[in-house]
């Protein structure tokens, strides 16, 4: 049963209603000074949410792992330094416990753990009762709606009415001009599903490179995003994680002065939804495009090894015919999808010769 739509939006320490919530900080504790450095350039410009991650799920080993629960006693030095609220990363029920005797205000769940119901359940087990903690979901890896509500329900059902969703994008095959496809109509329904709940917009995972993030900020605010979490280190190059997304706190500060809050709600705004849903779809258009010819580029060179015609009339004729039956089947009109193929298969050559 969805209940989700029970949920209220979440109210965080120093950020009034109706503004957006700003969630800023490493993606990794790396040291105190690191973190006390971060939190105190974050602090200085008006962040009052602090982040970081001290259990860091790697894809890789090897990599980065994070520093664990000595990590915990940094997070606290920051909340009493600055005041700001303190947020972390948890992926088991250990974790659970130690942030949760170390009094962290904020627990997130990863896309690595959001995608997994039983480690879910476990954490909403160990979560019960505790109603005084904000726990954030982020969507899990892949582009599952039913997963990302799954999480967010057996939190729920433990009871945890401090609860908001964070939208980081789904990891997909093949190239995409983000690191973390943002696939925008995910986190709509969601919140066609949980009207009132916070959603966050996470641009720093989502885009992949600094570059991205002040342009996928301002457009998760005109979708209608509650708020965004946005990774910052004083010495991006230098961090031990995800160093290629992370701003520093200067940077981070022109972001948020050049962000612009439009009144209204635009989550309700179907055309802004329409044209980013087109946006993407051309991504991946181009995407295609461009692989496409990369293995037309190896039939080129595979058919001038063994001395073969580039075009041979026969494969055509029967590839066209195929192409337009598949188009009709999926209600294309015969004629622009003959325009397109061949199109296609002139550039194809092109790039074989
Ligand atoms: C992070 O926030 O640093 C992180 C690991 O995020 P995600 O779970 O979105 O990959
Ligand atoms: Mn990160």
């Amino acid at each position: 049963m969805n209940t989700l739509q029970e949920i209220q939006a979440l109210r965080l320490n120093g950020i009034e209603d109706g503004s957006p919530i700003i969630i800023a900080g490493p993606c990794s504790a790396e040291s105190e000074q690191q973190t006390l450095d971060a939190a105190r350039a974050l602090s200085a410009i008006g962040v009052t949410v602090f982040r970081a991650g001290i259990w860091k799920p790697r894809t890789l080993p090897g990599s980065f792992e994070g520093v664990g629960d000595r990590g915990l006693p940094w997070l606290q030095a920051v909340r009493r330094e600055t005041g700001m609220a303190v947020a972390t990363e948890v992926a088991t029920v250990e974790h659970v416990h130690a942030a949760l005797d170390a009094g962290i205000d904020i627990l997130w769940i990863g896309a690595r753990t959001s995608a997994n119901p039983f480690a879910m359940q476990d954490i909403a087990d160990v979560l019960h009762g505790h109603d005084d903690v904000t726990v954030l979901v982020k969507n899990p890896v892949n582009p599952d709606l039913e997963l990302w509500l799954g999480a967010l329900q057996r939190l729920h059902n433990a009871g945890i009415t401090r609860l908001a969703a964070v939208h980081r994008g789904f990891s997909s095959a093949g190239a995409h001009l983000y690191r973390n496809d943002p696939q925008w109509h995910i986190p709509f329904e969601l919140r066609r599903l949980a009207p009132s709940m916070t959603i966050l917009c996470d641009p720093s995972h989502i885009g992949g490179k600094r570059e991205y993030v002040a342009t996928l900020s301002q457009l998760a605010l005109d979708m209608g995003f509650d708020g965004l979490m946005i990774e910052s280190h004083c010495n991006p190059d230098k961090a031990l994680s995800d160093s290629a997304q992370q701003v520093t706190p200067c940077d981070l500060k022109t972001i948020l002065d050049n962000l612009v809050v439009r009144s209204g709600s635009p989550f309700d705004n179907e055309l802004a939804l329409l044209r980013q849903r087109i946006d993407d779809c051309d991504h991946e258009l181009l995407a295609v495009l461009a692989r496409r010819m990369s293995v037309s580029r190896e039939i080129g060179r595979f058919k001038r090894q063994h001395n073969l015609r580039v075009v041979q009339p026969a494969r055509y004729q029967e590839m066209i015919k195929a192409r337009l039956e598949e188009g009709d089947s999926l209600g294309l009109e015969p004629g622009f999808t003959q325009r397109i193929i061949q199109a296609i298969h002139e550039e194809s050559v092109r790039q074989q010769l």
